[in-house]
């Protein structure tokens, strides 16, 4: 991607101090969204920096996940296959517990989702903790499915998140603090 588009998407995305919690700058991508080429040239950007063409299957992370993951599908003729916060599936689902701050989280996946031996790759909003990109990825690796790696569109790289996923391929960010 060019040096300027990259430059134009990073200076839409929106910082909001304090939020959903005191200390925590939280970006806001909805203004990168809400713009067609700058939306258009973020997907296409996350797709490039993996160097994959062909997929069976992407998966995308309870919410933001799936705006990128659908995307990305499209773009590249796969699938998607949604991880969802617990509960939330209709069919039969496998689980795993993760570790926040404080307390645990837990996410789904439907257990017919993905087939073993099927390519995949795993797409979200943001690599902070990469707690829940951890979970995702344990999900889609208990399927029996090949994970060909992980892409977000943003990292916060001072929490290095992305030691947690090198145990499942390569990782890859558009935007990186
Ligand atoms: P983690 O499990 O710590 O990697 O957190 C990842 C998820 O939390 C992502 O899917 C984001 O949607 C959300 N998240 C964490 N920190 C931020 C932040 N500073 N701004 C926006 N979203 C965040």
């Amino acid at each position: 991607m060019a040096p300027d588009s990259l430059e134009r998407i990073r200076s839409t995305i929106r910082d909001v101090p304090d939020f959903p919690k005191p200390g925590i700058v939280f970006k806001d991508i909805t203004p990168v969204l809400a713009c067609p080429k700058l939306l258009a040239q973020t997907i296409e950007g996350m797709i490039e920096a993996t160097g994959i063409n062909q997929v069976d299957k992407v998966v995308g992370i309870d919410a933001r996940g799936f705006i990128f993951g659908a995307l990305i599908a499209a773009r590249l003729g796969a699938g998607f296959i949604p991880v969802r916060k617990k509960g939330k599936l209709p069919w039969q689902t496998r689980g795993v517990d993760y570790a926040l701050e404080y307390g645990t989280n837990s996410v789904e996946m439907h257990l017919d989702a993905l087939a073993p031996g099927e390519t995949v790759l795993l797409a979200d909003d943001l690599l902070a903790t990469g707690g829940t990109a951890g979970a995702a990825l344990h999900l889609i690796q208990q399927s029996g499915a090949r994970i060909v790696g992980s892409t977000f569109f943003i990292e916060l790289g001072f929490l290095n998140g992305r030691e947690k996923l090198a145990q499942h391929g390569p990782v890859h960010a558009l935007i990186t603090y």
